[in-house]
C-alpha cells in the first residue's frame, strides 16, 4: 500500500486517501493534553473536535491535503475553551508552515 511520509511528528496519520488530482492525509495530534493560552492550566477535558483542511506540499506532482482533526478544550481552571496549537500549522492557517515556506 502506498504510505505518504509525512516527517511531521506532532501528527499520527489515521487514514489516507489517494485520488486521481490530490492525496488527502487524515492525522490528529498525538498529544492529548494542551496549555490553556489564557491561563497555562494543563487540561485533557476534549469541548468539541472540527477537521481543518490543510494544504501541505505536493507529492510526486500532486498537491496533497492534511484533513486536520482539530480538538477544542475547554479549561478547568478559567473555563474558556481554545483549540489544540500545532508546531507545523499556524492557527487560522490553510496551509503549513513548510508550504509557506515553500511558495
Ligand atoms: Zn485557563
Amino acid at each position: 500500500m502506498f504510505s505518504v511520509l509525512l516527517e511531521l511528528p506532532e501528527f499520527e496519520v489515521v487514514n489516507q486517501e489517494i485520488l486521481s488530482t490530490h492525496y488527502l492525509v487524515y492525522v490528529e495530534k498525538k498529544m492529548d493534553e494542551e496549555r490553556c493560552p489564557h491561563c497555562g492550566f494543563h487540561t485533557r477535558i476534549v469541548h468539541d473536535s472540527r477537521t481543518r483542511k490543510i494544504r501541505d506540499l505536493s507529492v510526486l506532482n500532486k498537491p496533497l491535503f492534511l484533513l486536520v482533526y482539530v480538538k477544542r478544550y475547554r479549561c478547568q481552571n478559567c473555563e474558556e475553551v481554545f483549540s489544540s496549537s500545532f508546531e507545523s500549522v499556524a492557527s487560522h492557517q490553510h496551509y503549513t508552515n513548510r508550504f509557506r515556506q515553500f511558495i
